[in-house]
């Protein structure tokens, strides 16, 4: 199966939101755990998509990381590149959206690109120029105080400017709303008068789609997942996309089960106090491991006996102000990685017991959880919720079992969320 996308994302969890989008428009996709060896196989996808943890590093490390991402997707084969970043532009005037566009275009030798992080799904869409959340601008948003990068200015123009040595323009959504025409019209009367980055406006999907259709021929595109909305039709167009309708299939997974919640979101806490009430549960405490309790051991000793097909739940999840009281004793980062590592450790030690089906509830908690289990790649498979599918894992060596693994960052899901996840998976295999 030939690549035909290559993306870079510049976040994990923003990895999978992309290639649940291209998986729901009929490609099939892989995301790849950073970026692999010159010498790794290549996975059978027609879209990789290269997960960076690129967003707030110096800009000199983001444009090198993701620089050697290109070059890896390039070898694999991939026609048309994609630079992944997030719906809220998360970006400082350091960079790292304006420097690493700027790296990838000299790379590829193009000299024009699109920048459309509109999601109109989750409420972002841009008009003028302008970001906004849901009803209000941007940097009226909670994104405003974001503790690494603040959203200040609404401007996508202004905000990119200060990022990039080539100059920025806008398509406005009067060119949009008339389609693909009128948008590559715009993008040429722009590169005729010089600009480099265009920012353009979307509001719907349908925008999107258009936006992508007047994209077919760039060498690079960026923005959110949204703007992967209108790509996989223009590899159809030329007949190497089929329709693809198995772009979600995955191999059946059993075996034993378990839900990992690391998260402390509103939509977690609903989440484990529904699958409480009907599925058994071990519950973290921080403070005891950091009073020398081998938590994790004792999670892995109570999870023997119950392990079977049916999932079991490991929650550190709790209420704000017991995450409160957990942090004033132990700092907020130590508190953090103290919880992630025992859920790491957690979830190596069921694997080994024979666990192969996992759902892990954290952004911050999935990382670590990939990370211990030696994860490199994952097939995209159905969605359970909006932005969330199941994966499987592409063993690195033979004889090595792939997982299913259903990773959600906290705010994501529906309160049944983790048992009907199950349901999801088996309903895929029957298929
Ligand atoms: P989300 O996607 O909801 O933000 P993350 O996993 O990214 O979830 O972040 C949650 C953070 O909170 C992690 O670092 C996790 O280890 C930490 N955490 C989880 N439970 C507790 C707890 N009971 N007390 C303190 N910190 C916790």
């Amino acid at each position: 199966m030939p690549v035909l996308l290559g993306a870079i994302a510049d976040d994990f969890t923003g990895a999978t939101d992309l290639c649940n989008t291209l998986v729901r428009r009929g490609m099939k996709s892989v995301q790849l755990i950073g970026t692999p060896a010159a010498a790794a196989a290549i996975p059978d996808a027609e879209a990789l998509v290269v997960a960076l943890k690129s967003r707030t590093i110096p800009a000199a490390e983001a444009v090198a990381q993701s620089l050697a991402a290109l070059a890896w997707l390039k070898q694999a084969g991939a026609r048309q590149i994609l630079f992944k970043y997030c719906s809220t532009f998360d970006s400082t005037d350091a960079g790292n959206i304006g420097p690493v566009a700027e790296a990838l275009l000299a790379a590829l030798g193009a000299d024009f690109t699109l920048y459309c992080p509109a999601f109109p799904e989750a409420g972002r869409t841009i008009f003028k120029g302008y970001l906004f959340v849901g009803d209000v601008l941007l940097s009226e948003s909670g994104m405003r105080d974001h503790p690494l990068t603040p959203m200040r200015d609404p401007s996508l123009v202004r905000v990119l400017q200060r990022q990039c040595r080539g100059k920025v323009g806008l398509v406005p959504y009067r060119d949009v709303a008339q389609g693909a025409a009128a948008i590559e019209a715009a993008f040429a009367r722009l590169r005729a008068a010089g600009v480099r980055h265009a920012i353009v406006d979307a509001i719907e999907d349908r925008d999107l789609e258009a936006i992508g259709s007047a994209a077919a021929d760039f060498a690079l595109i960026t923005g959110g997942s949204g703007i992967a909305l209108g790509l996989p039709e223009n590899f159809r167009r030329r007949g190497l996309l089929g329709d693809a309708s198995d772009a979600a299939a995955l191999p059946a997974i059993d075996g034993p089960a378990a839900v990992l919640s690391g998260s402390c979101s509103t939509a977690t806490q609903a989440q484990v106090a529904h699958m409480r009430e009907r599925a058994p549960l071990f519950t973290i405490d921080p403070l005891a491991a950091a009073r020398g309790h081998d938590v994790a051991r004792e999670a892995l000793a109570w999870a023997g006996p119950l392990f079977g097909d049916k999932p079991l739940l490991i929650s550190a999840t709790a209420p704000p102000e017991q995450v409160a009281a957990v942090q004033d004793k132990l700092g907020r980062e130590q508190a953090g990685a103290l919880v992630e590592s025992i859920m790491a450790e957690i979830a190596r030690g069921l694997v080994a017991n024979g666990a192969r089906r996992l759902v892990v509830a954290g952004g911050e908690t999935a990382g670590a959880v990939v990370q211990a289990l030696g994860v490199g790649a994952l097939r995209i498979g159905r969605q359970i919720d909006p932005g969330v599918p199941w994966t499987v894992s592409l063993p690195r060596r033979p004889g090595e079992p792939a997982l299913a693994l259903a990773l959600k960052s906290g705010n994501f899901g529906a309160p049944d969320f983790f048992l009907r996840a199950f349901d999801v998976l088996a309903e895929g295999a029957a298929r």
